[in-house]
């Protein structure tokens, strides 16, 4: 050991923690040891988030925890990436100097080079250049989980929604190409993995740009035989793109995960008109129907914002009209934030806070409802569980999720952690079920 200690700290999505395992590997590789605890570390980055201004504000606080831990430590080094840093890019170290490296998410394989000037120059770094070509290059990935994979299959989006903030972060859509996926699979079988996620902003239009052809169930297709993987997800879909083809792929293939994330943001057509989404209520209803057809005993998990600029007491009734209607299992409920450079943020009619916090608590008490009813639904069913680790309830309790991605805590061996057993549900809450193994 050389001493060289590193913490990546990660906000954010899925793709936030994966290309912080992407970042782990690279780090690795440069001799660092990795740790969960900043006072130890002679680097932190802060992998950030900028979705919603409660997570960019995050960062800034997070920041002033690292000046002081500096002034201790000179030789700490500093750093942003992710979508703050992409953002935001030299404000931040105009705003914290102690912050030595500023990065975004397309820049991640040079990382090694801009930590070396660093070092060498002892000045601020920073870059942020649109990196358009998918980077092919092998790093040795450190994943947080033996079993469970994340498998990015896209990057970026097109699409400018105009609340949101990820294509000015993430750059333009490109698609990986489908050999190297289905190598990055192959590798991850023959390590013991079982389960692989495979993650895009819009990942139901994988493919559109690329020559090869090649869809999201073209996609599936050519994974699923891969031996020694048991599950396939994928997440996040569009409403726009989910084509009746990749419905019936995602009914037939068996290893493929019944479980969907189909974000609706509003149930209201004038408002989804004004943020861009390009479907009306009544094509998302209508792909929730067929979805529940082709697909048997499938889950479907949803987005929704509440208080985007205009929202009529008439047009949060249709939200709650569609929640009802379309009895999500759960549900990612969000108070509208204006993000700096999105056309929403410049609309008129910016909705006062408290009337989005008396909107979003009725929504989710309906949503909560609707959760515990389904929830308790699968009491008297054996389901399919891949044991994640101990639960937070106890030590002789486990936790691992059903093929639909509901949690479920049991009692059960930890030598079972990281396999698939049957447990027969008992009980059902809002936010998980409970039961006993009944095989292994
Ligand atoms: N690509 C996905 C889609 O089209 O649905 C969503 C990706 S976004 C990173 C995740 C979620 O954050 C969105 O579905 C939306 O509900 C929420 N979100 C994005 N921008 C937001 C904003 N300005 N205010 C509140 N929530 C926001
Ligand atoms: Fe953002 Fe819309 Fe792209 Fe999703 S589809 S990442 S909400 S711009």
């Amino acid at each position: 050991m050389n001493g060289k200690r590193a913490a990546v700290v990660t906000s954010g999505c899925q793709m936030n923690k994966y290309e912080s395992e992407r970042i782990a590997g690279i780090l690795v590789g440069l001799g660092y040891d990795m740790t969960d605890d900043v006072r130890t570390a002679s680097l932190v980055l802060l992998n950030t988030c900028s979705v919603r201004d409660k997570a960019e504000q995050k960062v800034y606080s997070q920041l002033g925890h690292l000046r002081w831990l500096k002034r201790n430590n000179p030789e700490l080094i500093v750093g942003v990436c992710g979508c703050v840093a992409q953002q935001e890019g030299e404000r931040i170290q105009e705003r914290a100097p102690h912050v030595d490296l500023v990065f975004g998410p397309q820049n991640i394989p040079k990382l090694p080079a801009l930590l070396a000037e660093v070092q060498t120059h002892q000045r601020q770094v920073s870059d942020l250049a649109d990196n358009p070509l998918w980077d092919e290059q092998l790093f040795p990935i450190r994943r947080e989980s033996p079993f469970q994979a994340w498998v990015t299959v896209m990057q970026g989006c097109d699409k400018f929604c105009t609340f949101c903030v990820v294509p000015y972060t993430r750059g333009r859509e490109q698609s990986r190409p489908t050999a190297a996926i289905q190598r990055e699979i192959e590798t991850l079988a023959g390590q013991g993995y079982r389960e692989v996620t495979l993650l895009g902003q819009i990942i139901d239009s994988y493919g559109k740009r690329s020559a090869e052809g090649k869809d999201l169930a073209d996609l599936l297709e050519l994974i699923h035989p891969i031996e020694g993987i048991s599950r396939i997800r994928f997440i996040t879909s569009h409403p726009r793109h989910f084509t009746e083809k990749l419905m019936r792929t995602v009914g037939v293939l068996e290893k493929v995960c019944e479980y969907i994330h189909l974000p609706v943001q509003s149930g209201s057509n004038s408002i989804l008109r004004r943020m861009h989404r390009g479907y009306t209520r009544e094509d998302y209803l209508a792909r929730v129907e067929r979805l529940r057809t082709l697909v048997p005993d499938v889950a479907i998990s949803t987005d929704v914002i509440i208080g985007f600029p205009g929202e009529t007491d008439e047009d949060f009734e249709q939200t709650r009209h569609l929640v009802e209607a379309a009895e999500f299992d759960s549900m990612y409920l969000f108070k509208y934030s204006p993000r700096p450079g999105t056309k929403a943020a410049t609309f008129p009619d910016q909705i006062p806070d408290a009337l989005k916090s008396e909107r979003f608590q009725a929504i989710l008490e309906l949503q909560e409802a609707i959760q515990l009813q389904r929830n308790r639904a699968r009491v008297g069913r054996c389901e399919e569980v891949l044991v994640e680790g101990p639960s937070k309830k106890g030590s002789v309790q486990l936790t691992g999720r059903t093929r639909q991605n509901r949690p479920v805590n049991f009692v059960g061996h930890p030598s079972l952690i990281g396999s698939l057993v049957t447990v027969k549900i008992e009980k059902g809450g809002v936010h998980s079920l409970e039961g006993q193994v009944c095989a292994e």
